[in-house]
């Protein structure tokens, strides 16, 4: 079996004799057959092939089977954005009369999707500290709850999920684990290793690593057996009315069943795909990715030790820096580096924290992580705007907090970069 780091390079897309070496953009909407019969098996789900690009589409394919392979998954499918992704993983198996448990560290368009749109949707969500003990989490179960949710590594928080052990209770309770593993990427970690059952991310970060295209990902592990709870996942387990009575897993198997519906039913009927030529792009950064998160981590632990001695800086939050409250987490699951994200407070408060930012030169003030250049925002006031101060609290948010994303820069640039801006302060 290949390393990961040629998987990288070579997962997915395998071309034979005389074809393209680069992954092809197949730019169709659709695809052409010799007969209606032919055709009729793809819409029955009886034969795989390609019809229409809003279901499936081959550079999208070959992207996302490196992806699942990279995670060590079954099956993936490419989204159009990591909020797709995080919707999709959801609602793929928790509609309307559903609930689920989510860690309240999370990025704040997953707190917003989860908090408010899926909740007009019928959908509940309970939020749990990521620290709270096994009797606080099984307590926030209830008998129509169909899944756990956290992040690996949060954004913007940097706080590491104990994947073991929360998936342990959502397993004990019959039902699967999802993890958004954006931050570490499965260079740094592979959350299926630790009994995850469902992996997302958004591939706009690291992936990608270039801020050139927005995308999400899902992945399935194939291990958690749907068919042991019908009745909650009956969308898995049920006659699919919408395809002739099809039940999911039974005709795909564990290691197909959940991906397959995922694409037959929520791209047919939602159609929030990656466009071919994003998955070409993506698929650029992916050949990369191992090279570029060593060096992201690189630069992000130097940084964390220089702001950690910094005196205008009030608290470093980086899980791979020695003596963080998250340090021995990370070093569980995460040996090799976490993510190039640092969070940090700045001592005097939102106003110095503002000024400091707008000093910056080479760090760039950008709605963005995770990519080769460095970027840094002030959560208070972007992404994390809409929560009110206890929600903002709940998910460890102060409003003197920054975030900073070290790219792939010589880091010597980016220190000096703040440095000077400090001195402003
Ligand atoms: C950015 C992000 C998302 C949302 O992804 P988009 O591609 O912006 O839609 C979800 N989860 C995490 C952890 C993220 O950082």
């Amino acid at each position: 079996m290949d390393h990961i780091n040629t998987v990288c390079v070579q997962g997915g897309y395998k071309p034979k004799n005389g074809e393209p070496r680069a992954v092809p953009i197949i730019q169709s909407t659709t695809f052409k057959y010799d007969s209606s019969q032919e055709m009729a098996k793809l819409f029955n789900l009886e034969q795989s092939g390609y019809f229409y690009s809003r279901l499936q589409n081959p550079t999208s394919d070959n992207v996302a089977a490196k992806i699942a392979q990279l995670e060590g998954g079954t099956g993936a499918v490419l989204t159009g954005s990591g909020q797709a992704a995080n919707f999709f993983a959801v609602f793929n198996i928790c509609t309307a009369g559903g609930h689920i448990i989510c860690t309240s560290e999370i990025y704040g368009g997953t707190f917003n999707l989860f908090n408010t749109t899926m909740r007009q949707m019928g959908v509940e969500t309970t939020f749990v500290p990521n620290n709270c003990t096994d009797e606080e989490l099984a307590a926030a179960f209830r008998p129509n709850t169909r899944a756990v949710v956290g992040e690996t590594v949060s954004n913007p928080t940097i706080t590491v999920l104990d994947i073991e052990r929360f998936a342990r209770v959502a397993h004990a309770h019959g039902v699967p684990l999802i993890v958004d593993n954006t931050f570490p990427t499965p260079i740094n970690c592979r959350p299926f290793e630790w009994g995850a059952d469902i992996v997302t991310h958004s591939t706009t970060k690291y992936m990608d690593g270039h801020s050139s295209s927005v995308g999400g990902v899902v992945v399935d592990s194939g291990k958690f057996d749907w068919t042991k709870y019908p009745e909650k996942f009956p969308g898995l387990c049920k006659p699919d009315e919408s395809y002739h009575g099809l039940v999911y897993a039974e005709r795909f198997g564990l290691g197909g069943a959940y991906i397959t519906k995922m694409v037959a039913h929520l791209m047919r009927d939602l159609g929030a795909v990656q466009a071919p030529v994003n998955a070409f792009i993506l698929n650029l950064g992916l050949e990369s990715l191992h090279v570029r998160m060593k060096r992201h981590c690189e630069n992000a632990e130097a940084v964390a030790a220089y702001l950690d001695k910094h005196p205008k800086v009030a608290y470093v939050k980086y899980c791979s820096l020695p003596g963080d409250a998250q340090y021995a987490l990370a070093q569980k699951y995460l040996p090799n580096g976490s993510c190039g994200v640092v969070s940090f407070g700045v001592k005097g408060g939102r106003n110095d924290a503002e000024t400091f930012m707008n000093n910056l030169t080479r760090c760039n003030i950008a709605t963005h992580v995770s990519d080769a250049h460095t970027c840094i925002l002030h959560p208070a006031s972007s992404t994390h705007r809409q929560m009110t101060d206890d929600q903002l609290r709940a998910g460890g948010i102060q409003p003197e907090f920054v975030r900073l994303s070290l790219g792939i820069e010589d880091v010597r640039d980016i220190i000096e970069d703040l440095d000077q801006a400090f001195a402003t302060i």
